[in-house]
């Protein structure tokens, strides 16, 4: 049954931005009955970055009412991880994992997975708005307020019963309530492009991301993200000030790049990039908390990591599913813990992730996926959480993740730095 409604509100909840966090919330919100208008500063499709999705994403989908809109797009089918560091190749395949669930998923191009997935959210009965920046917010355990300007200039102040911020890199509620804190990660920069690859060589697996290091740096890593039309997504990070050593300017900081990693010079030799060299700096961000009177933040307004991994949209699908439900019960007027019940299970599973990306730039998770040594059930339990399920506290290595990753590093070969010897 569908929960009473006041005339005392414009609506039960407003969601700020239409990406994967937001159309998820808003297609579960209003599949359980509440009203629900998304405000999107941009007009879709638009370009995002993030096209690389983990096999956890597809329960997430399927539990918004999301997965047959993806599943009918003809996306690129991906199965796996394969790695490249100069003449050794390794690949993980997540239908070989420790955690039951989707092993497979899809590369996908955001501009046209977005659409569809806020596409779906209105078809189900959200209501959408393009072209209105949210400006303005007023937290209220019970009447909070959120004030949007559209494209003429006119700014609109609407009351709910509950705010969700999905409005990623924009970081709206972070910014005006002052939830920043220092993500403790480095900053780094990512350049990225589109090409038409033109890939003609026959061990090459479109079915996988592959993942490579550069040859005299591994803080420098590579993405290569094969999409079903010929096109694919390539991308390199690193230390801001070490990519900018490689050019004045992004194009030729990437192509520099690119050309210095043998494996992807080769496969890229006849690719044309189909839009400019795309440049993004200092992405990581984290927030104090996750909730507050009347509000919660969803995805990447809330905390983001790094690329490496790919576990941007499957946290942000994860916070919707994780969020919607809460928010049905106190729009029934239910108590809710948000600590217990949505931040801390939410923060868990980051943290899963946080610990293997420390890994990767330490030089850790490199020995471990590079490493021939790795017996099979450990690989297994690496690869449930490169699939992204960070959340499986059965799986050793989300229970304890640090400990267990230096130990299982040290059997792979790596030596600890002097300063963490002792430490394990
Ligand atoms: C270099 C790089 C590579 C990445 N690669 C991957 C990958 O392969 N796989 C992966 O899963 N993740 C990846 N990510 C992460 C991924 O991009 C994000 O985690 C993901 O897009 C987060 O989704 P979201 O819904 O939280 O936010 P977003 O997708 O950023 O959506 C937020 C929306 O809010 C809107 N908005 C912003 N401000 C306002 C405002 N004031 N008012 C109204 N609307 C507003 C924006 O226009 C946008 O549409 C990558 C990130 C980086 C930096």
């Amino acid at each position: 049954m569908a929960p009473e409604r006041s005339s005392h509100f414009d609506t039960d909840v407003v969601v700020i931005g239409a990406g994967p966090a937001g159309a998820a919330a808003a297609a579960q919100l209003v599949r359980l009955g509440h009203g629900v208008r998304v405000l999107e500063r941009s007009h879709f499709p638009r370009f995002s970055i993030g096209e690389s999705l983990l096999p956890q994403c597809m329960s997430h989908l399927e539990t918004a009412g999301l997965l047959e809109t993806v599943q009918s797009a003809g996306y690129q089918f991906k199965n796996g991880a394969a790695f490249t560091r100069g003449a050794t190749r390794t690949a993980i395949d997540f239908r070989e994992k420790f955690t039951e669930g989707w092993g497979t998923t899809f590369q996908i191009e955001r501009a046209d997975f977005d659409q569809r997935l806020i596409h779906a959210a209105a078809t189900y009965g959200a209501q959408v708005a393009f072209g209105v920046a949210v400006t303005d917010f007023r937290p209220d355990a019970e009447r909070p307020r959120v004030s949007y300007t559209d494209e003429e200039g006119r700014t609109t102040t609407l009351t709910a019963r509950f705010v969700l911020d999905a409005s990623g890199y924009g970081r709206v509620l972070a910014r005006k309530l002052d939830l920043s804190r220092d993500p403790r990660l480095e900053p780094r920069m990512a350049l990225f492009t589109h090409v038409e690859d033109r890939i003609d060589a026959p061990d090459y697996d479109r079915e996988k991301i592959l993942i490579g290091v550069h040859p005299e740096d591994p803080t420098i890593w590579y993405w290569l993200i094969p999409f079903a039309n010929g096109h694919a997504s390539v991308g390199v990070v690193g230390a801001i000030d070490t990519l900018e050593r490689y050019g004045d300017n992004a194009e030729d900081r990437w192509r520099r790049l690119i050309d210095a990693e043998p494996r992807y010079r080769r496969l890229l030799h006849n690719a044309r990039p189909v839009r400019p060299i795309g440049e993004l700096k200092g992405y990581s961000a984290d927030v104090s908390c996750l909730h507050g009177p009347g509000y919660a933040l969803l995805g990447n307004a809330g905390e983001f990591l790094d690329p490496v991994f790919s576990s941007g949209v499957t946290i942000a699908l994860r916070s919707a599913g994780l969020a919607a439900p809460l928010v049905d019960r106190q729009l029934r007027g239910e108590p809710v813990d948000w600590q217990s019940d949505f931040e801390t299970p939410l923060r868990q599973g980051i943290a899963t992730f946080r610990a293997f990306v420390d890994a990767w730039y330490d030089g850790r998770l490199q020995a471990i996926v590079f490493s021939e040594k790795q017996p099979d059930g450990l690989k297994r339990m690496i690869s449930s959480v490169l699939a992204g399920y960070a959340w499986d506290e059965r799986n050793p290595f989300v229970a304890a993740t640090d400990k267990r990753l230096t130990t299982l590093a040290q059997l792979c070969g790596y030596t600890l730095p002097p300063a963490r010897q002792g430490s394990t």
